[in-house]
């Protein structure tokens, strides 16, 4: 992929793109964003320019013997430090072996390039090795830390390094890579890496179990209580799933709003629309902006130890017509 193909983030490429061809390229590097709107492929492509045996200077061939080993992962002066299998964190030992080639010279191209991804996994102390590269770093070379949060890097990290805040993709720029279908252009949230894996026959599954919740916790009169019980137990009853589930929920709560304004752009679950249509003409928006402000006190908790029961059976409690009269009537 050549920078003028890039999808997406189109400023940062084009400054990058600059600035490589005026050849006045900083040592250091943060890519911060959401994971899939190609911060890995941007910094790949950066170690193919200032590696290419063709193209001029800021350009890349994309067919050489250095731009293809750089794609492979083989090119022996572009390096990609991760977190190894079974650990859970980048390990000062990575980084000293990293550290330990940064002083000699290109062994094939003209610059060394380290990509450290995800760079917030770096443990203190490999952090702390890590400053002294980017404290006096060589003429010949180059770090790309890359982050979905440039606040979980260290601050002495972070004031060595020129920060580029990549955003979530527009639906127009998912459709523009012209493999995906509209459901899933939909669901991508912006990030073509989560466009990639989405198992759609999955998430219709999971969709259709949310959508009963919701459809039964805003629909369910005086009488059906039992059924409104048991679509929350069984939404309590989640382990794994239940934050995906949340998340689900918030993403057919906002469809159903839009779908209240009228507004049928924004709608993601466009494959439903009749049901949603149904849906939105049953509840009042108030009761969904409720629910939509209980699920993000959800998703605040859900990093501490949680009730998951507690949380849904409020959630569908909160959700129901009959409820929220009750509750006014106290
Ligand atoms: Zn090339």
């Amino acid at each position: 992929m050549k920078f003028e193909k890039f999808v997406g983030n189109r400023k940062i490429i084009e400054r990058v793109h600059t600035k490589l061809r005026e050849q006045r390229f900083p040592h250091g590097l943060i890519f911060s964003g959401p994971q899939g709107v190609g911060k890995h492929t941007c910094a790949l492509m950066i170690a193919k320019a200032l590696n290419c045996l063709t193209a001029p200077p800021g350009e890349f061939c994309d067919e050489c013997a250095a731009c293809r080993k750089i794609e492979s992962g083989t090119h022996p002066d572009v390096v990609t430090v991760s977190v190894e299998d079974e650990a859970t964190q980048i390990k000062i030992a990575q980084i000293r072996q990293l550290l330990g080639i940064l002083d000699l010279q290109p062994l094939e191209g003209r610059s060394k390039v380290f990509i450290i991804d995800p760079a917030d996994l770096l443990n203190a102390e490999a952090a702390n090795a890590l400053l002294k590269g980017l404290e006096e770093p060589p003429e010949n070379s180059l770090f790309v830390l890359i982050t979905v949060n440039v606040h979980e890097l260290l601050r002495t990290v972070r004031s060595r390094c020129q920060i580029y805040n990549f955003t979530p993709l527009t639906m127009e720029d998912v459709r523009q890579h012209g493999i995906f279908d509209e459901l899933t252009v939909r669901w991508s949230q912006g990030s073509i890496g989560r466009a990639r894996s989405l198992d759609l026959p999955q998430l219709k599954n999971e969709r259709a179990v949310v959508l009963e919740f919701l459809e039964t916790v805003v629909t369910a009169r005086e009488e059906e209580f039992q059924d409104l019980l048991g679509v929350s137990a069984e939404m309590g009853r989640a382990k794994q799933e239940f934050e995906n589930r949340m998340d689900m929920l918030a993403v057919l709560i906002a469809d159903l709003l839009y779908t209240k304004e009228g507004a049928r752009e924004p709608v993601v679950n466009v494959d439903i629309s009749d049901r949603l249509v149904k849906l939105a003409a049953r509840v009042e928006t108030e009761r969904l902006i409720k629910m939509a402000e209980f699920l993000r006190f959800i998703e605040s908790s859900m990093k501490i130890h949680v009730n998951r029961q507690m949380l849904a059976d409020v959630l569908a409690l909160t959700g129901n017509q009959t409820v929220v009269h009750w509750l006014d009537g106290i």
